[in-house]
């Protein structure tokens, strides 16, 4: 996308630099043609100024000089040249032109300011010159040419002089040097040459062009230039040369250059002056212009380019970082709704398990119940059994005792009903048994103080510890509150204490150790170093009725106090040591959970 949009750029500026190497080449061309064309028209103003200026100052001397007395009556009696001729030296030296001489009528020079010179005039006839012939008739004459005696340049004013019987008898000639404004064309890049009606250049910038020909030199204009000796013996070439145009300027063409030509006629004067500029320099200008305005372009183009491409990387970038922000927010928000639905699952899980767990004790005490009852249940063949065989036993005790009382046997009938109350005792001992495990729990739990209840429970079963001569050892760290009922609990580690004292009654280690575990659960262990749980028979012994005692255990303690333990939310659970003996373990639960919830 990017790299098309530049590759468009590149194009476009390709063309643009095309387009305007070529309409621009003629433009920039033109525009430099111009410029160069005014600047010679400029210079030709100013040449033709200051010539015309130039020729002007000595105009009126000539008719100045002829009208003096003194001239005037020279002209008569020529007798006496030699003042004259001093009078023609100082003025010309005061006037500094070139020369000042007076011609008779006969064309003959009669004095001259130049008299004392190897080239004086004096005695040269000038008859056939236009501007002697012209003054002769009575009009001012100027006229320029080669000097035939000095051939030194001139231009020459003339004017008639009048004798002072008034008919024109001399003529009164002026001559001034061109060379020093000729001299001041110099040192520009703009050349100037001055052609006269012949087309004869005869004042040139460049002094190679001098006395060449411009026109064709057809008979008529050599007669009239040879009559006049204008150019004295100078050699006329013709100029190789041609006129053309360029871009509709003037040209110039010569010596296999090309110049911009601008022409102007000099008023009064018959002559041409021409200005010429070398197009040369104009066109490498031209053409430089044109290289600077397309490196230009190219650079402003790059330029450009550069900025494009750079706005458009940013523009991306900038796009794509508002693309990834707003993907982040709608992930932000997709994660914020993601957690807030989460949340609310969690709230509504928690909440839902709160009632589970609510439930699910309900059902547990429920089940409870419901296992006392099967466990009733199941034990009703038992129980009969248990009840009906002391009532068959008390019956035949109180069968014989009414016998032994009819004998009068006082003593054995007595006896006899010791041994009924025992029986009566036993099954009031299991109605009370039965009555504790069927019932419901009622008790309130409390935090009890699990040493405490310990020390309790061994002070408790302290008589039947002594009669076993077990020994109690104790290691009870320091244990936190435990939820409970403080004589269910009691109830449980009397049943444990007095079971560990059965065990150990008549062996050698008759150490019972208690220690316990803090933490939550609190687990407090019951350990003896009796014969131990068989472990066929360590599933059963919590079961009602279930007991190895024959005869003298009911076989309810165990089940009494696995249920008060569940009720408490604990366990009673019995292993075997490694070392030998059982260890019943009484599972609490901690009163600071239980807080805590
Ligand atoms: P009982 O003590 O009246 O037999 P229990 O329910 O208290 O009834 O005990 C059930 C049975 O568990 C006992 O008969 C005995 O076999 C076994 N038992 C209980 N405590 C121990 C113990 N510390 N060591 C060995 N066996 C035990």
């Amino acid at each position: 996308m990017e790299r098309q949009r530049l590759i468009q750029w590149c194009a476009i500026w390709a063309a643009a630099i095309v387009v305007l190497m070529t309409l621009g080449s003629r433009v920039v061309t033109r525009s430099y043609l111009a410029e160069g064309s005014e600047r010679t028209q400029a210079a030709l103003r100013l040449t033709t100024d200051g010539l015309i200026g130039h020729l002007r100052r000595y105009e009126a001397l000539p008719r100045l000089l002829a009208e003096d007395e003194d001239v005037r009556a020279f002209i008569a009696d020529p007798s006496d040249a030699d003042a004259m001729n001093d009078w023609l030296k100082s003025t010309n030296e005061l006037l500094e032109s070139s020369d000042i001489y007076i011609i008779g009528a006969d064309g003959i020079t009669i004095a001259a300011s130049n008299f004392d010179l190897p080239e004086t005039f004096i005695g040269e006839d000038f008859s056939y010159r236009p501007y002697f012939t012209e003054a002769l008739a009575g009009r001012d004459s100027r006229f320029y040419a080669l000097g035939t005696t000095s051939g030194v340049r001139g231009y020459y004013y003339s004017a008639p002089i009048r004798a002072p019987d008034g008919r024109n008898a001399g003529v009164m000639v002026f001559k001034i040097g061109l060379d020093a404004i000729e001299g001041s064309w110099r040192g520009t890049d703009i050349g100037i040459f001055v052609t006269d009606p012949e087309g004869i250049v005869f004042l040139a910038s460049d002094p190679g062009l001098v006395y060449a020909t411009t026109l064709p030199m057809e008979p008529e204009r050599t007669e009239r230039t040879a009559a006049s000796r204008r150019y004295s013996d100078a050699e006329l070439m013709p100029l190789d040369h041609r006129r053309g145009e360029r871009s509709g300027f003037a040209t110039f063409h010569t010596g296999g250059r090309e110049y911009l030509e601008r022409s102007a006629t000099m008023p009064g004067a018959d002559w041409a002056v021409h200005a010429l500029l070398d197009t040369g320099p104009l066109l490498a200008q031209a053409r430089l212009a044109l290289l600077a305005g397309v490196l230009l372009l190219a650079v402003t183009g790059t330029v450009g380019g550069l900025i494009l491409q750079r706005r458009a990387q940013l523009a991306e970038r900038l796009a794509l970082q508002a693309e990834a922000q707003e993907l982040l927010e709608q992930r932000v928000e997709e994660r914020t709704a993601d957690l807030a639905r989460v949340n609310s699952r969690i709230k509504t899980e928690v909440t839902e398990r709160r009632l589970a767990e609510k439930e699910l004790r309900r059902t547990q005490a429920d089940l409870v119940q419901a296992g006392k009852l099967a466990a009733l249940g199941r034990i009703s063949a038992a129980l009969s059994h248990e009840i009906n065989q002391p009532l068959a036993a008390a019956r035949n005790y109180a069968d014989s005792a009414a016998i032994l009382i009819d004998r009068q046997d006082y003593p054995r009938a007595r006896e006899n009903v010791v041994q009924i109350l025992s029986l009566i005792d036993r099954i009031a001992a299991i109605g009370h048994h039965l009555r504790a495990m069927a019932r419901k729990p009622n008790q309130r739990l409390e935090d009890l103080d699990l040493a405490a209840t310990v020390r309790e429970a061994v002070a408790i079963a302290g008589p039947r510890l002594a009669a076993a001569r077990a020994e109690v050892v104790l290691d009870l760290p320091d244990l936190p509150t435990v939820r409970g009922a403080a004589v269910g609990l009691q109830q449980v580690l009397v049943n444990l204490l007095t079971n560990a004292a059965d065990a150990v009654e008549g062996t050698g280690d008759r150490r019972i150790e208690i220690d316990a575990t803090p933490g939550d659960p609190v687990v407090l262990r019951v350990r003896d170093h009796g014969p131990g749980v068989p472990t066929g028979i360590a599933d059963r012994i919590f079961d009602p009725f279930f007991s190895t005692k024959q005869g003298s255990g009911l076989g309810l303690g165990l089940s009494i106090s696995y249920n008060i333990m569940k009720d408490f939310g604990g366990d009673l659970r019995v292993t075997s040591h490694p070392d030998g003996g059982a260890v019943f373990e009484v599972v609490m639960r901690s009163a600071l959970r239980m807080a805590a919830e």
